[in-house]
């Protein structure tokens, strides 16, 4: 560990890297020239608290002073960084958008449409954080694009094991990232697609129908904007057929593949001819992440969806829910043999199926999503409009405590997530 303040001189084009500790906070200031962190720029002489674990790459394109307080578990100023070629990414999504302007402006006729771009590559290559500048050069830009987060594993969006989409009209915050408060989520309920591959393309659908409606096309800049589409790091296998998935189903433009040779030529043999296919490298900044970390952080994202972030805390609520108020489902079940099945029936999609679950104690500590619908049969359909997490559960007087962020809850149907947390809050 590295203690106290620590000056670090930038020159242009270059970046200084650091990891926070376990425990303890680091502060960062800008004292002079200009910096950027992911996209987002830096306020000269403010101070930003980064929380422990947080991985930082302060940014320079001229010069820059800055100072870091505490201690660091690992730092250093890197001159070969990919910024140069994620900028030119940048501009040439920037080129299609206006060329689609022009061409809609000639021809009098529709709205225009910004590129798709879906972002893919192995784990730890650093898509979400690319996701992340692209979306705050084009907001930089005068431009909102989408960004839409397919992760399940670290969404950046949701609570792990759900999909969703956001429209990014400010840059990320440097600290909390892009603010959430109007995203559209799906649940999936599981922290990699393979917990059920039938649903999660079920759902990567469903979330990119939602955003071809009247109403969300209604939205000339959104749709202007385009979308940033990030992925999970799972490029094999039934993964890839995942990323096939993902590019027919939101209709993409352009696929880039960070760090992954074979993906970027199986990709290259298996998309339509019409979508554009960019190699792009990885930043040597981003390392590999054990299973342990990357636990602990999806138990860091579920903590800040009911408790905030020091600068923007929530205060949920137990609130105690009678069995007979309220409904539990479950998406998904078994496949029933054929000789189970009326001659000349087909059976539902077992993987979208929705199934009413009777309370017991093994739902502890479990997740839930509350569904935005009334209809059981639209439940797997329908978007969440937030999470309960069940704390106690009382089978004698048939009741259970959930944490929630609101005191009464919107919908009395909640499904099951397989996300289990351990609210140690006190
Ligand atoms: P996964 O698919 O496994 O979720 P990913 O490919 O999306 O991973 P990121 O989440 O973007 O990877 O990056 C992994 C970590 O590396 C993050 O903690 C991020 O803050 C950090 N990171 C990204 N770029 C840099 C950099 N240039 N220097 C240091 N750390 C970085």
């Amino acid at each position: 560990m590295v203690d106290n303040v620590q000056e670090f001189k930038l020159r242009e084009d270059s970046e200084l890297r650091f990891a926070v500790g376990d425990e303890e906070d680091v502060v960062l200031e800008l004292i002079e020239g200009y910096a950027e962190m992911f996209g987002t720029e830096i306020t000269p002489n403010k101070k930003y608290t980064f929380p422990p674990s947080s991985r930082v790459a302060i940014y320079t394109y001229t010069q820059a002073t800055i100072e870091l307080f505490g201690k660091v578990s690992s730092h250093y100023v890197a001159d070969d960084t990919p910024m140069v070629f994620y900028v030119n990414i940048h501009a040439a999504i920037e080129e299609v958008r206006q060329a689609r302007e022009e061409q809609a402006m000639q021809s009098g006729y529709g709205k225009p449409k910004g590129p798709k771009v879906l972002l893919v590559g192995p784990s730890d290559v650093g898509k979400s954080t690319l996701s992340r500048i692209l979306c705050n050069y084009s907001v930089r830009q005068g431009r909102c694009p989408v960004f839409v987060d397919l992760d399940v594993g670290q969404n950046n969006i949701s609570v792990p094991g759900t999909i969703g989409a956001l429209i990014v009209d400010k840059t990320a915050d440097i600290i909390d990232g892009f603010d959430r408060t109007n995203a559209l989520v799906y649940n999936f309920g599981h922290t990699s697609p393979g917990g059920s591959i039938g649903l999660y393309k079920a759902m990567m659908k469903q979330l990119a129908a939602s955003m071809k409606t009247p109403q969300f096309e209604s939205n000339s800049d959104a749709l202007i904007g385009g979308m940033i589409i990030n992925t999970c790091g799972w490029v094999n296998d039934a993964g890839y057929e995942c990323i096939k998935s993902a590019a027919e189903s939101f209709e993409v433009d352009i696929v880039i593949v960070i760090d992954h040779e074979r993906l970027y030529s199986d990709l290259s043999r298996d998309l339509p001819e019409f979508v554009r296919l960019l190699k792009c490298p990885k930043s040597g900044g981003v390392e590999k992440r054990d299973s342990e970390f990357r636990g602990k952080t999806r138990t860091a994202n579920v903590h800040s969806y009911f408790y905030g972030t020091k600068s923007q805390q929530v205060f949920p609520f137990n609130i105690v829910l009678q069995f007979n108020d309220i409904k539990l489902f479950r998406i998904g079940t078994e496949k029933l043999p054929d000789s189970c099945l009326p001659f000349g029936m087909e059976e539902e999609d077992p993987d979208t199926r929705v199934v009413e679950m009777t309370p017991s104690t093994d739902i502890l500590h479990h997740l839930f999503a509350i569904s935005h619908s009334n209809i059981v049969e639209d439940i797997c359909k329908s978007a969440v409009c937030g999470f309960v997490l069940v704390k106690e559960i009382d089978m004698e007087q048939q009741k259970m405590t959930v944490l929630s962020v609101r005191t009464t809850l919107p919908s009395t149907n909640l499904v099951f997530m397989n996300i289990s947390h351990l609210d140690d809050h006190v």
